[in-house]
């Protein structure tokens, strides 16, 4: 089936014993066994639970992948996801990931004995050089968060392919299977921070992991089961609703995503617009190759932290605050915000600047986010 038809179908039958349209919010611990010896694949709900099940399957089918695991958080599935690493072997991380993985692999998987280097993924030459026997695993992020700085998929995966026994995993999380297939294009496994665009309304914390080997989904799952940081029922109902509608929502931050940046691009007081679908991006025929739209994740040099707070000082209708992907506009300052736990100086290598400010382009009136947007530089 096409992509729209699956965000609405996938994994989401009609509930088997009424008929129900909806996939209920199965709201239960336990389910009774007819008799001992004998229970119909459901007996206790940290397990298994129908309405995560069904958001498990209509993830997986949406990347692509053979099975999905749904977690309490983002963190939570790269927590699990990680655990395919040993004490003693290796694992090549983007080194512009979201804050919050780089310090579960930094503070936590090192604990664990779990050696790690950070490398520019989007350059093949440094991640070939860092590619060892004892690798297991490539965590990559494309685009990355604020910058936009893309990694190619297909060739990340030859590379791992061509060494015994190194998953590529790629974070989804900016750009949704609606406009990037990594899985399509080579990875291992995808994963997710729900919270974001998959369930798209700024009202649930989750992350799931999809998988393609039947090793990993046995291990995975057995993860998900022991570890047990699951996605609760409401929380797996919201994000299918949420799916339902990721197609048309995809189109429309997209739409309004290129407006905004090419706006953007023209405003005689900005430096620099990170935003792939703009001719002036360095990797923008990358970006045409391997994604179907460009997203509504843009950032913007306003050149100081005085300039960047005038402009944020100003914002009404888009709200200052962390996070992204919902269908309401969000702005922040990465170097105070999201990114306040990176060294200074390795913000500055990244190009995380004081006066740098990122946009998440919700559903409103893309004139109106435009005027804003204006209006607010116009202060500065
Ligand atoms: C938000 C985010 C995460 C973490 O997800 P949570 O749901 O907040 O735990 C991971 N990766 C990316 C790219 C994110 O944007």
């Amino acid at each position: 089936m096409a992509f729209a038809t699956d965000c609405i179908h996938a994994g989401q039958e009609p509930d088997p014993t009424t008929g129900a349209v909806s996939v209920p919010i199965y709201q239960t611990s336990t389910y009774v066994q007819p008799e001992l010896g004998r229970h119909k694949g459901w007996e206790y709900a940290r397990t298994k639970n129908p309405t995560r099940s069904a958001l498990e399957a209509s993830v997986a089918a949406l990347e692509g992948g053979s099975a999905g695991f749904a977690f309490a958080s983002g963190m939570a599935a790269l927590d699990a996801v990680l655990t395919l690493v040993r004490a003693g072997e290796h694992l090549i991380l983007g080194h512009n990931t979201y804050g919050g993985t780089f310090r579960l692999v930094d503070k936590v998987l090192s604990r664990r004995g779990v050696l790690y280097d950070l490398v520019d993924t989007s350059n093949l030459d440094a991640l070939c050089g860092a590619l060892r026997p004892e690798t297991r695993m490539v965590l990559v992020e494309t685009p990355t968060n604020p910058v936009m700085t893309l990694s190619d998929i297909s060739a990340v995966a030859k590379l791992c392919r061509a060494q015994p026994n190194v998953r590529l995993v790629v974070d989804n999380t900016f750009l949704s299977p609606a406009l990037q297939k990594p899985i399509e294009l080579g990875a291992d496994i995808v994963v997710h921070s729900t919270t974001k665009f998959l369930n798209g309304h700024s009202d649930s914390v989750g992350g799931v992991a999809v998988v393609t080997r039947p090793d990993d989904a046995e291990w995975i799952g057995f993860v998900q089961n022991a570890a047990g940081a699951i996605l609760s029922p409401f929380d797996s109902f919201l994000i299918l609703r949420g799916i339902k509608t990721l197609a048309v929502r995809m189109e429309r931050h997209d739409i309004s995503g290129r407006k905004v940046a090419e706006h953007l691009s023209r405003h005689p007081r900005l430096s620099l617009v990170h935003y792939p679908g703009l001719d002036s991006h360095p990797q923008n025929a990358l970006a045409r190759r391997q994604q179907k739209g460009f997203g509504s994740m843009i950032a913007f040099e306003t050149g100081s932290y005085d300039s960047a707070k005038k402009f944020l000082d100003t914002l009404r209708i888009i709200a200052l605050a962390e996070s992204l992907g919902g269908v309401e506009s969000l702005a922040c300052h990465p170097a105070t915000m999201t990114h306040a736990s990176v060294p200074a100086e390795s913000r500055k290598k990244l190009g995380i600047t004081d006066g740098l400010v990122r946009i998440s382009v919700g559903l409103e009136d893309v004139e109106d986010l435009i005027a804003e947007i204006d209006a607010g530089l116009a202060r500065i």
